[in-house]
């Protein structure tokens, strides 16, 4: 069925009661309440879907995942949700994730390099000028300082000198588990797991 077979040509609005187009808007020109213009599914219909999903995932003819009250499926494979939890599949999850970040930093890395680019000289004048303390604490580490990026790298900060200041390695480390939780979160990337244990919770 084409979405054109799916509109309503016309139909009351849910608030107002006055005939609306939903062709034409979705938006009641009489109330402004929201009508949606597609039929509204079944319980049957959205049934039919969510088992097409299922086949679909477990075929691998898509790619995705899936989360209900029961069970989940993760790259293809149904598991339950304490297979899900098991300390080994969450192990091969945070491989997974680690290997993800790792490309996304890679790629940011090779962009921060094709706008600006740093040598070693250059860096160990930025060290001197500073007498070697961490801009931050303004501590003289024994184990050294750390290149730290002003405007970090995964918002699209270069690694050309006047980009770079030297850190601890404590406060570097401080500030770039900051970083990156937040690019995480402002990326899609979202937050520890992609459990649905609440589900369960509220079911
Ligand atoms: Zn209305
Ligand atoms: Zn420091
Ligand atoms: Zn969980």
């Amino acid at each position: 069925m084409s979405t054109e077979q799916q509109l309503i040509s016309e139909k009351a609005c849910w608030r107002c009661k006055e005939t609306v187009h939903p062709t034409i808007t979705e938006w009641c020109p009489n109330c402004g309440a929201y009508n949606s213009k597609k039929k509204p599914k079944t319980p049957e219909q959205k049934q039919a879907e969510q088992e097409e999903k299922i086949r679909k995932l477990l075929s691998g003819e898509i790619e995705g995942q899936y989360f209900d009250r029961k069970f989940c499926i993760i790259d293809g494979v149904k598991m339950t949700y304490d297979e899900y939890h098991s300390p080994e599949f969450q192990k091969k999850l945070d491989k997974k994730r680690f290997a993800a970040m790792s490309k996304a930093r890679a790629s940011k890395m090779k962009e921060a390099r094709a706008k600006g680019t740093h040598t070693k000289k250059e860096w160990m004048a930025l060290v001197e000028e500073f007498e070697h303390r961490c801009l931050r604490c303004g501590n003289v580490p024994e184990d050294g300082l750390t290149k730290d990026h002003i405007k970090i790298i995964a918002r699209g900060g270069s690694d050309a000198i006047d980009n770079i200041q030297p850190l601890c390695r404590q406060c570097n480390s401080a500030q770039e588990q900051f970083n990156w939780v937040e690019w995480r979160r402002e990326s899609g990337f979202g937050l520890g797991t992609n459990c649905f244990c609440w589900m369960r919770r509220i079911s």
